[in-house]
């Protein structure tokens, strides 16, 4: 049997770091998808939008505060599609169009613009705007979509919805077979049979809802009844639930995440089961090829020379882009994501008597980098406090700005450790550690997301906490941090050279498969693409 015809869609791509469509997890994961179906030869379309003015690059200003700039996003790469279709959007017929990008083959990239300019302010910048301004997004990614691949011709067998963005195409998939004569609910019958989901953040705002009237005035919905659009999202209308009720199938992105998915969603009747589908990285974009060949070859000396040269390199890189000269014999520490209070990206500095000796004594380096979303006043003040600490202690620890694919590829493959200290259970599934893994950086790290699934503590990283959620969580997880640290971690680095060289071969062996985009993509196709599979979840 042939392999089903997927549409991907997804409001973000991160496919590298000239193409500033992406702000964070989600997008990457979507770039590593589109790669890893490339590289396997899987007919997949993807579809999303083209913004113009992609998304915020930081500069961190002389007050230490981050600042965004929004440079125009070059179309190289990309040629007009040569087909026009009408959506719909705040009673204007938007006419629009789509940019394709060949690059990867058996799987396109197709971005949706306005074709004039008075309505290129939908697609101006990634989560730019307000309110409506989602909406409207949501309504051309979605209903555009659709619209976009029927101008096309395409054949398509399964419409995937990564996040729930992209739901108003289920209501386009709805309504055309209305138009052929069925009722509404024998279009959502056949419509669920050819449509999966992916559910993302365990954070319940991260979930996106929008009231009914806002929606029917943009034009999300004018073809149902309340009622019907009530029995899909509720009122007002959550993106997710309408993604669970839509699909034939649902996954989340980790083994916990999916056992938090099924706990947070349980109440929402009519949904389709959630199964775990573990995110991957794509190993040609994430994994240093030195570092690849020398495991390869089963020699640990190589390795660890491959290592000290991607060490090397970021350390060049950390001079010129902050000025700061770390001491490439010294163990650096790394810690990049985006800003988001649940992520407590300053925990390892939070208390000076346990951090400032190892500083000090120049033990550790700490490097961070993350972006804050241009309207996110507290991720903004995250960012400003690492900046602060960085000046606090201007030889340990640097903040390197506007956190983006190639600072995140000098990261994870060049420092020693990487640091990873959510609130469990907020960490859907985490992408960069699997990075790190790859290339023999050791995680250090809360047991959240992927990582309880790949850790061997002490073995192939460590494990921070036991994952307790009580209400003195942070102090409890940080005596935890600097016990496995100050106990475990510096003395191996510092005194055992052969074990951690065999840890670096213990991570990128555990990591190399089973965290690839390609063992995620076999997995795709196995449990959520496949028609004959319809996979109970696992209670
Ligand atoms: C990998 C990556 C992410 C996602 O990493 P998380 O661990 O999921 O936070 C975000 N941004 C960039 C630039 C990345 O390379």
């Amino acid at each position: 049997m042939s392999n089903p015809r997927v549409a991907y869609f997804c409001m973000e791509y991160g496919l590298h770091e000239e193409l500033p469509m992406y702000a964070g997890g989600l997008g990457i994961l979507a770039g590593d998808h589109i790669k890893s179906a490339h590289d396997r030869g899987l007919p997949l379309v993807a579809i999303g939008l083209f913004w113009r003015e992609g998304y915020t690059q930081q500069r961190i200003g002389g007050d230490g505060y981050p600042y965004d700039d929004f440079p125009a996003v070059s179309m190289e790469g990309f040629e007009d599609a040569g087909v026009r279709f009408h959506v719909s959007v705040q009673g204007n017929q938007v006419e629009c169009r789509a940019l394709r990008s060949e690059r990867y083959g058996t799987a396109p990239l197709y971005l949706i613009e306005s074709v004039e300019d008075r309505f290129r302010w939908i697609t101006r910048r990634l989560y730019g705007g307000r309110h409506h301004d989602r909406i409207a997004q949501e309504i051309l990614l979605g209903v555009g979509g659709v619209r976009l691949l029927r101008a096309l011709g395409h054949q398509v067998d399964v419409y995937h919805f990564n996040e729930g963005h992209a739901v108003f195409a289920g209501l386009e998939l709805i309504r055309e077979r209305i138009g052929r004569g069925l009722s509404f609910d024998e279009a959502l019958a056949d419509t669920r049979d050819e449509i999966v989901f992916t559910t993302h953040t365990p954070v319940p705002a991260g979930n996106e809802s929008h009231d009914l009237g806002v929606l029917h005035e943009m034009g999300a919905w004018l073809d149902f009844n309340q009622g019907e659009m009530e029995r899909l999202g509720g009122n007002p209308f959550n993106m997710t639930v309408a993604g669970l009720r839509l699909c034939r199938q649902a996954n989340a992105v980790a083994k916990l995440h999916a056992e938090t998915s099924r706990e947070m969603w349980k109440h929402v009747s009519g949904a389709a089961p959630i199964v775990a589908i573990t995110n991957g990285v794509h190993p040609g974009t994430w994994q240093d090829a030195r570092i690849r060949a020398a495991f390869e070859a089963d020699d640990p000396a190589g390795l660890w020379n491959a290592h000290q040269e991607a060490k090397r390199e970021l350390c060049a890189d950390v001079k010129s882009r902050a000025g700061v000269e770390l001491d490439p014999g010294r163990a650096i520490i790394g810690f990049a994501r985006r800003a988001a209070s649940y992520k407590r990206s300053d925990l390892i500095l939070r208390d000076p008597s346990r951090i400032e000796p190892l500083l000090e004594r120049r033990e550790v380096q700490l490097l961070f980098s993350g972006k804050a979303h241009p309207q996110d006043e507290i991720g903004k003040r995250i960012v400003a406090n690492l900046a602060r600490l960085a000046r606090q202690y201007p030889s340990s620890v640097v903040f390197i700005e506007n956190y983006d694919m190639a600072i995140g590829r000098a990261l994870t493959r060049g420092c020693d450790l990487w640091l990873n200290n959510p609130i469990r259970p907020f960490e859907a599934s985490g992408t960069s550690g699997m990075k790190a893994a790859m290339n023999g950086v050791l995680n250090f790290s809360v047991l959240d997301g992927w990582w309880p699934e790949g850790c061997e503590h002490g073995v192939n990283g460590w494990q921070i906490g036991d994952a307790y959620e009580g209400e003195d969580r942070d102090e409890h997880d940080l005596r935890s941090l600097f016990e496995v640290l100050t106990g475990q971690i510096l003395p191996t680095y510092y005194g055992d050279h052969e074990r951690w060289i065999r840890m670096m071969r213990a991570s990128i062996e555990m990591s190399r498969w089973r965290f690839s985009s390609d063992r995620m993509l076999e997995e795709y196709y196995e449990k959520l693409y496949s028609p004959k599979k319809r996979l109970r979840a696992v209670s």
